[in-house]
């Protein structure tokens, strides 16, 4: 099977060009998996490529905004294909770069697949309104324009599915793109942008820069020519974009962390609330902003609950996610290992009863990477560090209820909003859980994890500021005696996005029994 060809050395795509960074410095990107393995080296860039970028790419929306949508989708619509017939390679070249196992990799380009074709069929649905007037003699209607120049700054978890939920709602638009992807991979966006390239975009269309957050996404979040800013990342960066948006009231839109809940009843389908809590908690090994890592249990099944999780989970393999048996893969650094190493001392120190995992994965050849052991700590109080913040690691909270009141208590008493489920037969209690429950997303009997692209996604509360599922915009204005009347505002650039569908690779691990999904339209 022929493989990506990837240079080891990359540089910055700005104004049709791939040009170094002006400061002359770059950085590394390694498999996290084995951290020997050089997978590229990427340019450190600064304001002045961010200066660059976005020049380049104001010059380009001048012509790209008159493009018909329906000849920008076709663009977009080549680009998919490519991106199909180069699948696999792309999906290795994202293994290597983030560790996750292949089979999710294929998940996060199928996700880039479907958001392209489908931002290629709105291309020909990027309706406007028309409304009665309340005058005689007038005409009232609204059309979509894109904003101009959109900045895009995306986290490493989803490397390749994040940016194409930004990028393709953008482009369909109308708008021009200056990405920053994550530094710990870029390879994956040099990918995408490679491909649409190839698709036929016109020079300045997209840029890329790479680079640091401070010195390369903070300047593009701040840069005056820059209209809208389309975030995923921590909520501590997110909070820091917000604020540099604010003082020019610049559209803004934040996707950030979460800690999210999975609710088992005591009528739970128990086989099917397990494999939910293995998949929701210990896939992409805990780094998925939907991550269950708080599973609650009602105390009338908590035992039985927690003796079959435990064994499943112990039986889970670890390894290079190249390798087709491995299950869990690697952690994506050093940073983020010793930070789930740190909440594991702090639950023990919380006195959270440890059951399994708890160490980092060193034998042999997992030596050579970033490892820890799927994690379990039974007993925990809902007020512990561990049951409250992001660890973004495979470490799961279990926590012990009486009944259902005082599960919604413990699901919406954590400063995110982003996932939850609830695994129960009772129609009720499912309803008023989607009713009930503070965050942007609930499932019924399925894991916190798995959304698709033609469904609204987003938090509440420290995830996010709304929804972004959707190519609606908010009402018209209009101007008298029938003129055309524009009402610009494409919030957030339009940014549709969504977590990965469960595609063919993933989705024999959630077949169960009434599974069913419910969406809550923020
Ligand atoms: P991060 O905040 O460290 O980095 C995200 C991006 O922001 C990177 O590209 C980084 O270089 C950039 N950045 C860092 N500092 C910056 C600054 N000062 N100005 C501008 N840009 C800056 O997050 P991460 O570690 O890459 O990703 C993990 C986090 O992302 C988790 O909290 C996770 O929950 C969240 N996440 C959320 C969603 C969602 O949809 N809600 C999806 C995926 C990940």
């Amino acid at each position: 099977m022929a493989t990506v060809a990837v240079p080891k050395f990359h540089k910055n795509f700005i104004n049709g060009e791939w040009v170094e960074a002006r400061s002359g410095r770059s950085f590394e990107d390694r498999n996290p998996a084995n951290f020997s393995e050089l997978v590229g080296i990427f340019p450190a860039s600064t304001q002045q490529d961010v200066n660059d970028a976005v020049d380049a790419a104001k010059w380009a929306f001048a012509k790209w905004r008159l493009m018909p949508a329906p000849r920008r989708a076709e663009i977009l619509y080549r680009a998919a294909e490519i991106l199909v017939k180069r699948k696999e390679d792309l999906a290795r070249d994202m293994t290597r770069e983030m560790g996750k196992p292949l089979s999710e990799t294929r998940g996060d380009v199928q996700e880039a697949i479907d958001m392209t074709y489908y931002m290629a069929g709105e291309g020909r649905r990027l309706f406007g309104q028309t409304v009665p007037s309340e005058l005689p003699n007038k005409s009232a209607m609204s059309v979509r324009d894109p904003l101009g120049v959109v900045g895009l700054i995306t986290p490493w978890n989803f490397p390749m599915a994040i940016p194409s939920w930004k990028i393709m709602p953008a482009l369909i638009c109308g708008n021009t793109v200056v990405i920053k992807p994550a530094e710990d991979t870029p390879l994956s966006t040099h990918n995408l942008v490679q491909i649409l390239i190839e698709a036929g975009l016109p020079v300045g269309v997209v840029n890329v820069v790479y680079g640091m957050g401070p010195e390369s996404g903070a300047p593009l979040v701040a840069h005056e020519d820059v209209a809208a800013v389309s975030f995923t990342g921590s909520t501590e960066t997110g909070r820091f974009v917000s604020q540099a948006c604010a003082p020019s009231f610049k559209p803004c839109h934040l996707e950030m962390g979460g800690k999210n809940i999975i609710i088992v009843m005591d009528d739970a389908n128990l086989e099917l609330a397990i494999e939910g809590a293995v998949w929701g908690g210990f896939g992409t090994s805990g780094q998925r902003c939907t991550a269950a890592s708080r599973v609650a249990v009602h105390k009338k099944v908590y035992r039985e609950f927690l003796d079959r999780f435990a064994q499943r989970v112990r039986s889970l393999r670890i390894g290079d996610g190249l390798d087709p048996e491995t299950e869990i893969g690697p952690l994506i650094n050093e940073t983020q290992l010793q930070t789930v190493m740190k909440y594991v001392e702090i639950g023990k120190s919380e006195l959270a009863r440890l059951v399994v995992g708890g160490h980092r994965a060193e034998s042999g050849n997992l030596a050579k990477g970033w490892f820890h052991e799927p994690t379990i700590f039974a007993d925990v109080h809902p007020a512990m560090r561990i049951a409250q913040e992001e660890i973004f690691g495979p470490v799961v909270a279990l926590l012990p209820f009486d009944s259902f009141d005082e599960a919604l208590d413990i699901a919406n008493q954590v400063k995110y909003g982003l996932s939850a489920s609830i695994y129960t037969r009772d129609v009720n209690q499912a309803y008023r859980a989607m009713r009930d429950l503070e965050t942007g997303i609930v499932y019924v009997n399925a894991p916190t994890i798995g959304a698709e692209i033609q469904l609204p996604f987003g938090g509440t509360k420290n995830t996010g500021n709304g929804a972004t599922a959707r190519l609606e915009r908010p009402p018209s204005t209009s101007t008298p005696n029938g003129r055309r009347s524009i009402s610009t505002t494409q919030t957030a650039c339009s940014v549709r996005r969504s977590i990965p569908p469960i595609t063919a690779d993933r989705k024999n691990r959630f077949v169960g029994l009434d599974v069913f999904f419910c969406f809550r339209d923020l």
